[in-house]
């Protein structure tokens, strides 16, 4: 699943190579990933609409389009295997394609999603109204890049258990999955498991400031992969060149040597059990 450096470094890309571009033709395929509106309406509310801008609300991408007096809103949340693509005529539509869209400049990008766990929402509104937007949002909690150290810590209050839950829930902060958090917590040398009640201030502050150097550096890097490959869906790449820890269970711990370890529960953690010690009785 994308997460925040990810997706912010695609939405970065693409403001550069498609915005101002008008939609020339519009295909959808598989359509269950949709969430609203029709296949048909689809493709005709976008057709010819013009792309302004690309936000980014935590990891959901957010295109920005209009045409005439009608705004459009198109939401992508990539769920687990949903992925953007560029495409070109010659090339043959991937299995799982939901859409593509092509751009009068020539350009086609598609999203496709292996397992259909994603979530499309297209939202049209006229002006001076108000367009739909997916409720999800109301449930998350302030973005990782806009959010300061003493917020951080004080809504840390708010949410009990596993620092590694805690970083990973939306409702805290959102942006972190599994993956950086992980990498997050390896750098500041806490352990996944210990609870945030465990937390001392100066682990706390260390937490925070990590999660903006390895956000903001994984950005960077992944532009500049971005920018040299022009392949948008390079994720399996980009965090090799990342990583430290994540996925790398057993090789041995780039500080210590000593082997890295996995939990698998619903999700893989991996950590060093000798730089991030634990303070939880069932870890000792
Ligand atoms: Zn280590």
């Amino acid at each position: 699943m994308p997460e925040f450096p990810e997706i912010e470094a695609i939405r970065q890309y693409l403001i550069l190579n498609i915005s101002n571009e008008v939609i020339s033709e519009v295909k959808t395929f598989q359509h269950t990933v949709i969430r609203n509106p029709s296949k048909d309406e689809f493709e005709i509310l976008l057709q010819d609409a013009i792309l302004d801008h690309i936000e980014r609300i935590g990891k959901i991408l957010l295109f920005k389009l209009h045409k005439s007096k009608l705004f459009l809103h198109l939401y992508i949340d990539h769920g687990l295997t949903g992925k953007l693509a560029w495409s070109s005529t010659s090339q043959k539509v991937p299995k799982r394609a939901v859409f593509s869209i092509k751009f009068r400049n020539g350009k086609i990008l598609i999203y496709h999603d292996l397992k259909l766990h994603g979530t499309i929402w297209l939202f049209s509104c006229k002006n001076n109204q108000q367009c739909g937007y997916p409720q999800v949002i109301d449930k998350f909690g302030p973005d990782i890049s806009q959010i300061s150290e003493s917020e951080f810590i004080e809504r840390l209050k708010r949410f009990n258990g596993e620092i590694k839950r805690v970083l990973t829930n939306q409702k805290f902060i959102t942006g972190i999955g599994n993956a950086y958090a992980d990498e997050i917590l390896f750098e500041a040398k806490i352990h996944p498991f210990n609870r945030r009640l465990q937390l001392n201030e100066k682990e706390k502050i260390r937490l925070y400031l990590t999660c903006q150097s390895i956000l903001f550096t994984s950005i960077s890097k992944i532009s500049d992969m971005l920018s040299k490959t022009n392949k948008l869906d390079n994720q399996h790449y980009w965090r090799q060149q990342i990583f430290k820890i994540h996925l790398k269970g057993k090789e041995p711990c780039p500080v210590c040597g000593n082997p890295i370890s996995t939990i698998k529960a619903r999700r893989i953690t991996n950590f060093c059990r000798k730089c991030q010690i634990p303070k939880n009785r069932n870890f000792i």
